[in-house]
């Protein structure tokens, strides 16, 4: 079983698309801030996992 997944999503600020490795052994929720690949903005990461899996990434604006 892999520990890591690859995600992509859409930045908030440019709508790019980001590439992400999610750490699938760092808990369930994991909250987190990184720059768009793009627009080196700061994007709020909320991501959800279950079962070994990504199940959500929610992306926010740091100043929302
Ligand atoms: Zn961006």
């Amino acid at each position: 079983m892999s520990l890591e997944q690859d995600s992509t999503f859409l930045c908030p600020y440019c709508s790019a698309e980001n590439s992400l490795q999610v750490d699938l052994t760092a808990g369930r929720r994991q909250n987190f801030v990184m720059d768009c690949e793009t627009c080196c903005a700061p994007i709020v990461v909320h991501l959800t996992l279950s079962g070994g899996e990504v199940l959500s990434i929610d992306v926010r604006r740091e100043n929302e």
